[in-house]
């Protein structure tokens, strides 16, 4: 008898603990949740709080209290990208011995200044500017200067080829990770970025089914490259629209969108609320 493994469903869904969580985020948990319980698979929940400046651990006890209020379990423990920091230098390491990483001294305001910058995905493509420091001054400065580490995006897209990824909705598509320039894989505060933390425990988790938001298309280009570059294999992507308010914007904090400790304190019910999402009738939250 010839028997084949398929491997399960695993799939996650990976706030940022710098908030309380809005319905846009309910909306995302019930999608990654419900994709993975229709199929028998696994739902993990990881806490994205590499960010020491703006994570706080309130907000990870308000995310737990939320998704235990919308009737959502996860399998397994919560982990948190904060314990998983060795994991990101092992990868970090790894680019750095492929020759593909260098170090930028810069701040927000010098690569603000080098206004010529065309833009990319996530705003001003870096100019390059520490990329061609000459190594006596590099290493000079490193022992002096917080520094992050930025990929040169051009040998990595040499080293690997061309890539492609999936998804649901979208199809086959060509990734283009040169359009993001020279991007941050560790930050001066922090051992990685959003990019090469995602891609790192996405493949340590054995997510099968990445389910997230439209707002994270891009950022897929960056990952497959990642994944090429460091062996990670590569899951399939769902990006589902966004949840919009009455007036057609996409829900935000910043935009005084409601929380969902706001919905629950006014009483509302939240397995109506889970039930109209899952219908897409939540628009005017
Ligand atoms: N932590 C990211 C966020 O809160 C989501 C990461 C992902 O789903 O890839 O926007």
């Amino acid at each position: 008898m010839i028997s084949t493994t398929v491997a399960a469903v695993v799939t996650r869904f990976a706030p940022s603990p710098t908030g309380r969580l809005h319905a846009g985020h309910a909306y995302s948990a019930i999608r990654a949740h419900d994709f993975a319980r229709e199929q028998g698979g696994r739902f993990l929940l990881r806490i994205e709080d590499i960010d020491p400046g703006r994570s706080r651990p309130e907000y990870v006890a308000g995310i737990v209290e939320d998704l235990r209020w919308l009737g959502l379990n996860w399998d397994g423990e919560m982990v948190r990208q904060s314990s998983r920091l060795d994991s990101y230098r092992g990868a970090l390491g790894a680019l750095g011995a492929d020759g593909l990483l260098y170090p930028c001294f810069c701040t927000r305001a010098d690569i603000a200044q080098a206004a010529s910058a065309p833009h990319g995905p996530e705003g001003a493509v870096y100019p390059g500017t520490c990329r061609a420091l000459d190594p006596a001054e590099r290493t000079m400065r490193m022992e002096r200067e917080p520094h992050a580490w930025r990929i040169a995006i051009d040998r990595a897209v040499a080293r690997t080829g061309p890539l492609h990824w999936h998804d649901a909705t979208a199809g086959e598509i060509a990734a283009d990770p040169m359009r993001f320039g020279d991007v941050v894989l560790a930050r001066k505060d922090a051992p990685a970025s959003y990019h090469l933390a995602v891609t790192v425990d996405d493949a340590w988790q054995r997510v099968t089914d990445v389910v997230r938001g439209q707002d994270l298309f891009e950022a897929t280009h960056i990952h497959r490259l990642l994944q090429a570059l460091l062996g990670l294999p590569t899951p399939r992507y769902h990006h589902h629209p966004l949840l919009v308010d009455a007036t057609g914007e996409r829900l935000a904090k910043r935009r005084g969108s409601e929380s969902l400790a706001d919905l629950r304190a006014r009483g509302v019910d939240p397995l109506a609320l889970a039930d109209a999402l899952r219908r897409g009738e939540a628009t005017g939250l």
